[in-house]
């Protein structure tokens, strides 16, 4: 029997963009995943001093975005917890529902320094395969396996060109457009 293989796609997703969809649907082929479940993070323990938009509307542009693909999916669960959002209480949740499936929880090749600083990393290291999700295109050496797809889209840049009245077309799907101007998002310039 061979086990159904899942990935995992935490992040902020403030907003989701084409990098992360491009990255998502490399990691299926490449890995041969079964579904890749984005959950947008409550709050991250790794970006503390940042004022994401609300939960709701992240979580509706992640459903906007993967409308129509079956195999992504998405979890609420971090946003109905408490925050921080911990990956290893998500990765527990989905064991739980899913015992018999192998994990991969895919990060930006910008977390893996930090890694081995998230909550109870020994334990989360034991129950998913990380897969790092090129960034740079520098082909740096990893210590996981490397989805090697350099895509320089960042949801930073997508909130600057909002701020400052620039296109976002082309880097987000037109249906998170279409939210992020309904809902007049990041329209004050970061501090
Ligand atoms: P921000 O610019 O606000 O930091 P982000 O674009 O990094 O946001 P996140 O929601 O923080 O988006 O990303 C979720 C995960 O996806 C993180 O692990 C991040 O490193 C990774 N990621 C985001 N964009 C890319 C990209 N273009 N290439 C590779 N990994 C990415």
């Amino acid at each position: 029997m061979t086990l159904k293989k899942i990935g995992i796609f935490g992040g902020t997703f403030d907003p989701i963009h084409h990098g992360h969809l491009i990255l998502a649907r490399e990691a299926l082929e490449e890995l041969g995943l079964e579904l890749v479940i984005f959950v947008p993070a409550a709050a991250s323990p790794h970006k503390p001093d940042f004022e994401s938009a609300a939960s709701a509307v992240r979580l509706e542009m992640v459903r906007a975005a993967i409308e129509g693909e079956p195999r992504f999916g998405f979890d609420a669960m971090e946003l109905e917890r408490p925050s921080p959002s911990y990956a290893i209480d998500t990765v527990e949740a989905l064991r739980k529902r899913e015992p018999a499936a192998e994990f991969f929880y895919l990060i930006g090749e910008d977390n893996v320094e930090r890694l081995n600083t998230w909550h109870r990393f020994g334990e989360l290291a034991k129950l998913v395969q990380f897969i790092v999700l090129d960034r740079t295109g520098r082909q740096a050496e990893q210590p996981y396996p490397v989805i090697r797809r350099h895509l320089d889209i960042s949801a930073t840049d997508i909130r600057n060109r909002v701020a400052t009245g620039r296109s976002i077309r082309y880097l987000v799907p037109p249906a998170v457009e279409k939210i992020i101007r309904a809902r007049q998002l990041y329209r004050e310039p970061e501090k």
